[in-house]
């Protein structure tokens, strides 16, 4: 990878660049993913690169989703392995729940490779190389899901995910959690709970927050998302957005 020193203003945002190439070369990321990328970098500088008031909220419920869930499910795509593949191994542990390896541009290589790359870091419950079910709605590519893992899933997590999927899987009943830097996105707008961030904070943000809820009571954990309104964070983010805009030329 090109060496970035440091000290440059937006390490943070170079270092991703980085690390999605490195995940293009390596066949672990799909050249599509290049620009969802630089979709996500646009709407982060919109964003002020920080984790908002809305978005750390919306990550607080999300865990006690998570940890509260039965039968929770991971998806991780070509972008998530590249970006975070240690912090996705974390959070399966943390919250007990499978990874599933769920690809939009699905190649059985890709697949193989992310699968492999999450087991050599340590994961211990990794499924998607042999999808067993499809998910309804969907055309039959899209539709590929796993027994014991999103397909039976009472919480799923999709970071980056594509809205029809997201829109299919809030259909089949099931609680939606996406992390997704575009507020207007479908995902967004349909998901249960939406964490409005980059993945490269909100997945260390919802570790640290599973861990502090970690010995919360199910009925505890029932009252941080009883009443929760998926629109309202949603409006806040927008407004956070304007007001973070507005300060720039004053
Ligand atoms: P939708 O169908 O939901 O409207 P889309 O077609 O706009 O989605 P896709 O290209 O399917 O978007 O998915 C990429 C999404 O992931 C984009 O909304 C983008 O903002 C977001 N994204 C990209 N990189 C990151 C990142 N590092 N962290 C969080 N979100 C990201």
């Amino acid at each position: 990878m090109t060496e970035i020193p440091k000290s440059h203003p937006r390490y943070e945002s170079l270092l991703a660049r980085e690390r999605i190439a490195q995940g293009v070369k390596d066949g672990i990321t799909s050249t599509q993913g290049l620009i969802a990328q630089g979709r996500g970098e646009a709407f982060d500088y919109l964003i002020g690169e920080r984790t908002t008031p809305s978005a750390k909220a919306a990550t607080d419920v999300a865990a006690a989703v998570l940890l509260f869930a039965k039968r929770p499910a991971l998806s991780v795509n070509g972008n998530v392995a590249a970006l975070v593949p240690e912090g996705m191994v974390e959070l399966s542990k943390v919250l007990n729940a499978t990874l599933e390896v769920n690809l939009f541009h699905r190649s059985e290589e890709r697949v193989g490779k992310i699968a492999s790359l999450l087991r050599r870091l340590g994961a211990e419950k990794v499924l998607g190389e042999d999808p067993d079910e499809t998910i309804p709605g969907l055309d039959h590519a899209r539709a590929k899901a796993t027994r014991g893992a999103i397909f039976d899933a009472d919480v799923v997590l999709i970071p980056l995910e594509d809205g029809d999927r997201c829109e299919a899987l809030v259909r089949m009943g099931k609680k939606v959690i996406a992390i997704d830097l575009n507020p207007l996105s479908r995902t967004s707008r349909m998901a249960t709970v939406t964490i409005v961030d980059n993945i490269v904070r909100a997945v260390p943000n919802l570790i640290s927050f599973a861990k502090d809820l970690s010995a919360t009571t199910p009925r505890d954990l029932q009252s941080i998302f009883h009443g929760y309104d998926n629109k309202v964070i949603l409006r806040q983010c927008v407004d956070e957005i304007q007001s973070h805009l507005t300060k720039q030329f004053q």
